[in-house]
C-alpha cells in the first residue's frame, strides 16, 4: 500500500515538474511513456513468475529486480521450508510403514465402508489379502468368515474373534480398534502356539489329578480305618490321625474340583443335551445342603418344577451346588438365602441371593479366576478350594449361557446363571 502511494505521489510530482518545464501535453506524453515502460517491466517479471510456477523447481527461481527481487526471495524461502517439511513427513511415513511391516502381527486399516486402505505383509499372508489387488475392496468380501463379518457389523469391539484357518489349522485372533472418523485398525495374531500350550497345561493338570486320585483314595481309606479303631489308639495319635484325615480329604476335594474343571473345559466326551429333571435335581441338592448347613441359615427355595433343562446333569448340579454352598459359607448364621429357578426375560434362570459379607467392586471382576480368593483363611476354613466359581463360570459358558454377579460389600450378593431359551425342555 505504502509503495503504491509513493508511486502515485512520484508520478504526480513528475507530471507537475514536466508540466512546469515543458507543457501540459508533453507532461502527459512523458508520463504515459514512463507508465508503458513500467508496465512492460512488470509484465516481464510476472511472465518469469508464471514460468517458474509451472516448473516449481526451487533451483530455477529467478532473482528479480526491485520489488520482484523481494517477492522471489520470499517465495524461495517458503518453498525451501515446504520442501523440508515434506521430506520430514515422508521420512516419518516411511519409518512408520517400516515399523508396521516389521511387526509379527497383521495390521489392516479400513475406512467407514470396510474398504481396505492399507495392510502389512503378515496381514496379507494371514488373511490372504493382496494390497495391489484388493485395495479399496470391502474386507468382508476379501476375507470371508461369518464370525468376523458379524463382529465387524456389531460396532462393539471390546472382545476379540478367534478364527480357525481350515487350510493351515492355525488359530488367528482378530481385534478391531476404531480410530479417527469411523476408520478401524484390524490386528490379526497367530495364537496357535498359545492354544497348544494351554492344551498341554490342561492335559497335564488332568493327568496329574488322575494319577494322584488313586493313592489318595487309598490313604483316606486307611486313615478312616485307623480312626475307627479308637479303643486301641492313644488320644494323641488319634488327634494326629484326625488332622491327617482332614488334610487328605481337603486334598481329595481339590483333586475332584481340578478334575471336574478340566472335564468341563474339554469339549470332548461331554453330553450337554441330556434331559435334566429339575424336580429330582433340586431334591438331591436340598438333601446335600441339609447335610452341610444343619439348619444354620434360612434357605428358601422357590422352584418352578415345570421348567426342565437340556444340559449336562453333573455339570449343572455342580454349578448350582457351588453357588448355594458359597452363599452358606460367606453368610453369617441365621441369614436368609433365597434360591430361585424360573423363567426371567424368556430365559431359564437360576438365582442365589444371600445377605452375607458381599464382595467389593475391586474383587468382583476377578473372583471367577482359578484360586482367586478374597479371604484365603475363610475360604480354607469353610472347605473351599478356590475353584468353585471357576467351575460355575465354565459350566455356564459351555451351556452357551452367562453368569451375572451383583454384590456390595457387607450387603450380600446375587449370583444368576442365565441359560439360553433353547435349553428349556
Ligand atoms: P472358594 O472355594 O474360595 O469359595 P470360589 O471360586 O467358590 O472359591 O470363590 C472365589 C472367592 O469369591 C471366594 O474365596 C470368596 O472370597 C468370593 N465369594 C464367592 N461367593 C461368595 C459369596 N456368595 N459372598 C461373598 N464372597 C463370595
Amino acid at each position: 500500500m505504502k509503495k503504491i502511494i509513493t508511486l502515485i505521489f512520484f508520478l504526480s510530482f513528475s507530471f507537475f515538474i514536466f508540466y512546469k518545464i515543458f507543457s501540459f501535453d508533453v507532461a502527459v506524453y512523458l508520463i504515459c511513456f514512463a507508465s508503458a515502460v513500467g508496465f512492460v517491466f512488470q509484465s516481464y517479471w510476472a511472465h518469469k513468475l508464471n514460468i517458474w510456477l509451472n516448473t516449481n523447481n526451487i533451483n530455477d527461481i529467478p532473482e528479480g529486480y526491485g520489488v520482484w527481487s523481494e517477492i522471489f526471495s520470499k517465495l524461495y524461502k517458503s518453498s525451501r521450508l515446504e520442501d523440508k517439511s515434506k521430506k520430514e513427513l515422508n521420512l516419518t511415513l516411511e519409518q512408520f510403514i517400516a515399523a508396521a511391516e516389521a511387526m509379527l502381527d497383521g495390521v489392516i486399516a479400513i475406512n467407514q465402508n470396510n474398504e481396505i486402505l492399507w495392510c502389512n505383509k503378515p496381514a496379507q499372508s494371514m488373511l490372504k489379502i493382496s494390497l495391489k489387488k484388493n485395495y479399496k475392496q470391502p474386507i468382508n468380501y476379501v476375507f470371508r468368515n461369518t464370525a468376523f463379518s458379524d463382529h465387524l457389523e456389531t460396532g462393539e469391539y471390546d472382545e476379540t474373534v478367534k478364527i480357525l484357518d481350515q487350510g493351515t489349522r492355525k488359530t488367528i485372533e482378530i481385534k478391531v480398534t476404531p480410530f479417527r472418523n469411523n476408520m478401524r485398525l484390524i490386528t490379526a495374531r497367530d495364537i496357535s502356539q498359545l492354544i497348544s500350550n494351554e492344551k498341554i497345561r490342561k492335559e497335564f493338570v488332568s493327568n496329574f489329578s488322575h494319577e494322584l486320585k488313586t493313592p489318595l483314595t487309598v490313604i483316606v481309606g486307611f486313615l478312616e480305618t485307623l480312626e475307627s479303631n479308637k479303643s486301641k489308639i492313644d488320644k494323641e495319635t488319634l488327634q494326629i490321625f484326625s488332622i491327617m484325615s482332614n488334610q487328605a480329604l481337603r486334598m481329595k476335594k481339590l483333586l475332584d474340583d481340578l478334575l471336574l474343571l478340566s472335564n468341563v473345559e474339554s469339549n470332548q466326551l461331554q453330553n450337554r443335551d441330556e434331559k435334566i429333571d429339575v424336580y429330582s435335581l433340586f431334591k438331591k441338592i436340598k438333601n446335600e445342603i441339609a447335610l452341610i448347613d444343619k439348619k444354620e441359615h434360612q434357605i428358601n427355595f422357590s422352584i418352578n418344577k415345570k421348567i426342565n433343562l437340556k444340559g449336562s446333569a453333573i455339570e449343572v448340579e455342580s454349578a448350582f451346588t457351588n453357588l448355594i454352598t458359597n452363599a452358606i459359607r460367606y453368610s453369617e448364621a441365621n441369614k436368609e438365602i433365597r434360591v430361585t429357578w424360573n423363567i426371567e426375560a424368556m430365559q431359564p434362570t437360576f438365582t442365589v441371593k444371600d445377605s452375607g459379607i458381599g464382595i467389593s467392586k475391586t474383587h468382583l471382576s476377578r473372583i471367577t479366576e482359578r484360586f482367586y480368593r478374597i479371604d484365603s483363611d475363610r475360604s480354607r476354613d469353610t472347605g473351599g478350594t478356590g475353584l468353585g466359581l471357576s467351575i460355575v463360570k465354565n459350566v455356564i459358558t459351555q451351556h452357551n449361557g452367562r453368569l451375572e454377579i451383583k454384590s456390595n460389600l457387607n450387603q450380600g450378593s446375587t449370583f444368576k446363571l442365565i441359560f439360553p431359551k433353547e435349553r428349556i425342555l
